[in-house]
C-alpha cells in the first residue's frame, strides 16, 4: 500500500523541500513575498489587503478543523522549527486564533530533563502526539535532537560509547529513526506537516534589537539567543543536512520564507488548511433509524 503525503495546493508547492535532494539554504530566499502583495506594499491598501488575507485564512482553517474534529479519522501534526526569533510563537498564535482550542494542543519542547534523557530520544514526543480529530502543534520537536545537540555535543544525553555519537553513521541512524517514526504515524492516520521558518541573520539582529528597545518586549529577550547567534553557520549546516535527509514524500518539509512575518503566517495557515481539505472528509452520516430517534427527541423537547 502506498503511503500518501499531505495534499498541497499547487501555488503552495513552491515551499516543499523536494525529497532526496541536497538542500542548500542559500538557494531559498528568506525575504520572498508573493508578487501581487509586493506591488501593493507601498500602498495604504496593503494593510487592509493583509488583514483581509489573514481573516480569510482564519475562517477557512476554522471550517477545515471543524470537519477534522467531527469526522475523527485523521490527526494533524504540525512541526515548527527555526532559528531563535524566527517567529514560531507568532505563527502558532496566528494559526490558533482561527480554531477551536478544544481541538488543538500546543507543546513547546525545552531542554530535556533527567527523566526525558533517561529514555530514547523520541519518547517525550510520542507522548504528546495528537489523537484522531485533533491538531497537535510541536513548537520545536524531535528535530532538536539532530540540531541543537549536533551543534553542541555536550548537550546530548549520555549514551554507551558503542552506540553514541562518536560512532560513524550515528546521525544517519537518527534520521532513519525519524523517517521510520513518521512513516509509522502517517500509516496510522496522522498527517505530518513540517515547517522550517527560514529567516536571515540580519533579520534576527533586527528582531533581537527590537526586543531590547521596547520595555514591553524585554521579557521575550534571552541572553542565550545572543550566545546561540555565534553558532549561526553551524546551525545552518545542521539544518541543511537534516532537511536533506528527512524531507520525504509522506512527511515533507516546507521551507517557509519568514523574514516577513505575514508571509510565513499565511503560508503555514494555507498549507494546513489545504492538507485538511485534501482529506475529503465528511460530517458523520446518520442512519434513518437514528434520524428518527433524533426527531423524536426534538418533538419531545418541543412538547415540554
Ligand atoms: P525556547 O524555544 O526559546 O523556549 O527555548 C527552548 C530551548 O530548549 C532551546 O534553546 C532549544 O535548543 C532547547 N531544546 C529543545 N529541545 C532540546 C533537546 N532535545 N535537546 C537539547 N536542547 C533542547
Ligand atoms: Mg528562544
Amino acid at each position: 500500500m502506498e503511503i500518501n503525503g499531505p495534499y498541497v495546493k499547487k501555488y503552495l508547492r513552491r515551499f516543499v523541500a523536494e525529497p532526496k535532494r541536497k538542500i542548500r539554504l542559500k538557494n531559498y530566499d528568506t525575504a520572498w513575498v508573493p508578487r501581487e502583495e509586493l506591488k501593493a506594499q507601498n500602498d495604504d491598501a496593503a494593510r487592509v489587503l493583509l488583514q483581509g488575507l489573514l481573516e480569510k485564512d482564519r475562517q477557512e482553517l476554522a471550517s477545515a478543523q471543524d470537519l477534522l474534529a467531527a469526522s475523527r479519522q485523521y490527526s494533524i501534526l504540525i512541526v515548527l522549527q527555526g532559528m531563535d526569533t524566527s517567529g514560531k510563537d507568532g505563527t502558532i498564535r496566528h494559526v490558533m486564533s482561527g480554531i477551536n482550542p478544544q481541538g488543538c494542543a500546543v507543546y513547546s519542547f525545552k531542554v530535556p530533563g533527567a527523566e526525558e534523557h533517561a529514555h530514547d530520544f523520541l519518547w517525550r514526543y510520542e507522548k504528546a502526539l495528537p489523537e484522531r480529530g485533533m491538531i497537535g502543534i510541536f513548537n520545536r520537536s524531535y528535530y532538536e535532537d539532530v540540531l541543537v545537540v549536533r551543534v553542541h555535543p555536550d548537550r546530548m544525553e549520555d549514551l554507551p560509547p558503542a552506540i553514541g555519537p562518536e560512532n560513524d553513521g550515528f546521525w544517519e541512524g537518527r534520521y532513519k529513526d525519524i523517517n521510520a517514526f513518521e512513516k509509522h504515524l502517517v500509516r496510522n492516520g496522522t498527517v505530518i506537516l513540517k515547517f522550517f521558518l527560514h529567516t536571515s541573520r540580519d533579520e534576527q539582529k533586527r528582531r533581537l534589537l527590537d526586543r531590547l528597545s521596547h520595555k514591553e518586549k524585554y521579557w521575550k529577550f534571552s541572553f542565550t539567543d545572543i550566545a546561540e547567534r555565534e553558532y549561526w553557520d553551524q546551525y545552518q549546516v545542521a539544518y541543511e543536512e537534516m532537511l536533506s535527509a528527512t524531507s520525504t514524500a509522506y512527511a515533507p518539509w516546507f521551507i517557509v520564507p519568514a523574514d516577513h512575518k505575514w508571509v510565513a503566517r499565511t503560508a503555514v495557515a494555507e498549507i494546513v488548511t489545504s492538507a485538511i481539505e485534501g482529506l475529503h472528509l465528511a460530517y458523520p452520516v446518520f442512519s434513518d433509524e437514528r434520524v428518527r430517534e433524533l426527531n423524536q427527541a426534538k418533538q419531545a423537547l418541543e412538547r415540554e
